[in-house]
């Protein structure tokens, strides 16, 4: 390699990007190349880290004649016809082995076009997930790829030295092939969905249930954090929590519009969970709970609505606080068992070849539901690479079985309290559904065959039948 070439570009220099070139920047070995649409973003990133020792383009031309061959660039545009675009420039200039990764939050089908078309040029389409935000970009992110075998082969090592690193272990795998890593990438921002909703269930729960202040629920949740339910997100909870807001001296949850945001990747999940018919009812559950907190008229004019009639509260805080942990502990349960069974399914379907243990694995550092708990669904998929559900794991069984009492209790009690608590409950329901012996689907079949002829099977013998309903003339 010539000095003046790099090994590795990126293309979009906007927080990602900027952050992940340094990242590459900093790792023995690497010098990188840096292009962005406007130069202003450029000027600024080399001048306010002349120690990366970026190489700055100012056409695409000009990028792909800085790398080294086979040219390797990472784009960190804006999802959708940013990254078309940017595609379409590198594709003139770029040759057959080279590689293209693209970075962002694509959506999984259009990675797999992207990646179609681009292979007929020669050259190389990896879509790969990246998760961890600016901070994980910047210190080493959990990064999921897609692609060809043979990109991989470059690409692996240089993902390797930048992505987290987890237990000695770098938190990057090949995922499969054409869209895999983006729809794995997916599937994890919808357990993330999850897993937050979960969370924000069960600080409501304490909060109207024992009266405890968000300063006393950050430390039970602190507390939690030292626990089966440590994780990122439990850990920057009670951060949240504690924090106070210095305007009003108001706890800063307080302050805070009642109504989340979402950029989308959640909706994917579930939207593509419909079209492979996969329950991920929990994950569901967590879009719907942000769609509804963000139609502020419905709630306003609903807010003189009756709630129950009898007044509620907790005997025993203690005992209530501790029920509410193994109800939060088995709907994550839950929540990633719906998870794996999208992934499960989606592999099905696009003939990927997913290691479900190596997933959890590149899950534990640098991503947002980075946790313990990972390492028990890397155990259960090498104890049983078949294993149909996660919940049925012995691990898993195990945990659900402890904690479904409370689980139970905590459900019934935001019931009977009016407290919503849809991914506690929709998560109890989807448990006691699957372990039910028989289901009402029985009933729905006879619907079904007597309005439209749909027909049903029997139990007791093979073939499909229609009964002459007195319905039918
Ligand atoms: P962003 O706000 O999503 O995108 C801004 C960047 O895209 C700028 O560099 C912009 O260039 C470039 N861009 C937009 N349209 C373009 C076009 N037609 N041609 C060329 N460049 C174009 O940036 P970001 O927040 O850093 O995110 C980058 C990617 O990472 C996104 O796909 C995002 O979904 C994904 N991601 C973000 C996070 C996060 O926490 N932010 C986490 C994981 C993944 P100009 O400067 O010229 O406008």
């Amino acid at each position: 390699m010539s000095a003046e070439q790099a090994n590795i570009g990126v293309v979009g220099l906007a927080v990602m990007g900027s952050n992940l070139a340094r990242n590459l920047a900093s790792r023995e070995g690497n010098t990188v190349a840096v292009f962005n649409r406007t130069w202003e973003k450029t000027e600024t990133l080399i001048s306010e880290h002349p120690e990366a020792g970026f190489i700055a383009a100012k056409s695409y031309e000009e990028f792909a004649a800085s790398l080294s061959a086979p040219r390797t660039a990472i784009i960190m545009v804006k999802a959708g016809r940013g990254t078309d675009a940017v595609i379409d420039e590198l594709v003139k200039v770029f040759e057959p082995g080279d590689i293209i990764v693209d970075g962002g939050n694509a959506l999984f089908t259009d990675t797999i076009r992207r990646e179609k078309a681009v292979r007929e040029t020669g050259i190389n389409f990896v879509g790969a997930g990246i998760s961890g935000g600016e901070e994980g970009a910047l210190n080493g992110p959990s990064i999921m790829p897609g692609g060809s075998a043979e990109a991989w082969e470059t690409l692996g090592p240089i993902l390797k030295s930048i992505a987290a690193v987890a237990e000695g272990e770098p938190c990057v795998t090949h995922v499969g092939t054409d869209g895999a890593g983006h729809f794995v990438k997916m599937i994890h921002n919808g357990i993330e969905y999850a897993d937050m909703q979960l969370i924000a269930e069960a600080y409501d729960l304490i909060r109207r249930g024992t009266g405890k202040s968000p300063a006393e629920i950050a430390d039970i949740f602190a507390e939690w954090n030292t626990g089966e339910l440590e994780s990122y997100l439990i850990e920057i909870t009670a951060e949240v929590l504690r924090q106070v807001d210095a305007e009003t001296g108001k706890p800063l949850v307080d302050v805070i519009l009642d109504q989340a945001g979402a950029k989308g990747t959640g909706a994917w999940t579930v939207q593509t969970a419909l079209d492979l018919g996969i329950p991920v009812s929990g994950i569901a559950e967590a879009v719907f709970a942000r769609s509804l907190s963000s139609k502020p008229a419905q709630r306003a004019a609903a807010a003189d609505l009756p709630g129950p009639s009898d007044s509620w509260t907790v005997d025993d805080p203690e005992q209530f606080v501790s029920d509410v942990q193994k109800a939060l502990y088995a709907s994550k349960i839950i929540a990633y068992s719906q998870g794996f069974d999208e992934i499960v399914a989606g592999a099905e379907q696009y003939g990927w070849d997913i290691q479900k243990g190596e997933i959890a694995k590149i899950w534990r550092g640098g991503c947002i539901i980075r946790a313990r708990f990972l390492n028990r669904i890397t155990e259960a998929y090498a104890e049983d690479p078949g294993l149909v559900a996660l919940v049925t794991a012995p691990f898993f069984r195990d945990a659900v079985a402890e904690a479904q009492d409370a689980w139970r209790r905590v459900v019934a009690t935001a019931a009977h309290a009016g407290i919503p608590s849809p991914a506690f409950s929709s998560s109890l329901s989807y448990y006691d559904g699957l372990r039910a012996d028989r289901l009402p689907a029985a009933l729905v079949q006879g619907q079904r065959d007597f309005f439209g002829a749909h027909t049903y099977r029997r139990i007791d013998k093979e073939g499909t039948f229609h009964t002459l309903w007195s319905g039918d003339r």
